[in-house]
C-alpha cells in the first residue's frame, strides 16, 4: 500500500475519537507530504535537528508531536514549533520547557512520559516518582506549560499479556491522576500509547492518541 492508502486505511480502522500521530522520524519530507495530501495533519518526530528542518520546510498547519528523548540543552529551538511535546521525562525538563516557553511568550502543551516497560533503556517518570512529583505541587508554579496527560510505551515483546499489563498500568495511572482534584490539572485528558505493533491493544485499554510509524511509512533506514 502507498503512504496515502495507509493513511486512509488507518483513519478507517482507528476509532474517530483516537488521534493518529504519523511518526515520520527518519523519513523524508516528501513522505510527510504524501501523508499530508491524504489528509494527515499530526506528525511525530524524535530528533531535534531533523524536526527543526522539517518544520521549516513543511506546511504550517501540521501539528508536530515531539516524541523523542529531549536533552535539556536542545529545548530552546523547538519551543513554539510543537503542538505537543509527548516525552517530558523529568521535572527538570518540564521546568526548562516552562522557562523557555515563558521567554518566548508561548504556552507549551506537554505529556508526562511514564516508564512502565520492563526495559532499562526507556525513559520516563516511574509511576511512584510521578505521584511524588505531582504531590509536591511544584508544577503548579509553571504557568507556561500545560500538562495535557501522559505518554507511555509497552515492553518491546511478543508477549501480548505483558503488553496488555503495561497498557492497563498506564491507563490506571492516567485515571488516578485525572481523578485527583487536588492536582488541579484541567487539561489532563490525553493518554498516548500504542505504536504500529500494538496500537489495537492500546486503544482497547483506553488510549486516545496512537503513534504509528513503520506501518504507515515502511521500515526506517
Ligand atoms: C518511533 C516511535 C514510535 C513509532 O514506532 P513504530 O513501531 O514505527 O510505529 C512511537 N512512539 C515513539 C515514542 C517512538 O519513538
Amino acid at each position: 500500500m502507498s503512504i496515502a492508502d495507509q493513511i486512509k486505511h488507518f483513519h478507517s480502522i482507528v476509532p474517530q475519537d483516537v488521534e493518529i500521530v504519523a511518526v515520520s522520524k527518519f523519513h523524508p519530507a516528501s513522505a510527510i507530504l504524501e501523508a499530508y495530501d491524504a489528509g494527515q495533519r499530526a506528525f511525530g518526530e524524535s530528533r531535534v535537528q531533523e524536526f527543526i528542518e522539517k518544520e521549516k520546510a513543511l506546511p504550517k498547519d501540521i501539528r508536530w508531536h515531539f516524541i523523542g528523548h529531549l536533552q535539556t540543552n536542545k529545548v530552546k529551538p523547538i519551543i513554539g514549533k510543537t503542538s505537543l511535546i509527548e516525552s517530558v521525562d523529568s521535572s527538570r525538563l518540564l521546568e526548562l520547557i516552562n522557562k523557555e516557553s515563558e521567554r518566548a511568550g508561548v504556552v507549551t502543551n506537554v505529556l508526562l512520559q511514564v516508564h512502565v516497560a520492563q526495559e532499562e533503556a526507556k525513559f520516563g517518570f516511574f509511576p511512584q516518582e510521578l505521584r511524588d512529583y505531582l504531590d509536591s505541587g511544584r508544577y503548579k508554579d509553571l504557568k507556561s506549560v500545560k500538562i495535557c496527560g501522559i505518554m507511555g510505551m509497552a515492553t518491546n515483546t511478543d508477549d501480548e499479556c505483558r503488553i496488555i499489563t503495561d497498557f492497563k498500568l498506564l491507563h490506571d495511572i492516567f485515571i488516578e491522576i485525572k481523578g485527583n482534584e487536588s492536582y488541579d490539572l484541567p487539561d489532563f485528558k490525553r493518554l498516548s500509547m500504542g505504536m504500529s505493533g500494538d496500537w489495537p491493544l492500546a486503544v482497547k485499554e483506553g488510549a486516545n492518541i496512537v503513534r504509528i510509524g513503520s506501518a504507515i511509512f515502511g521500515q526506517r533506514t
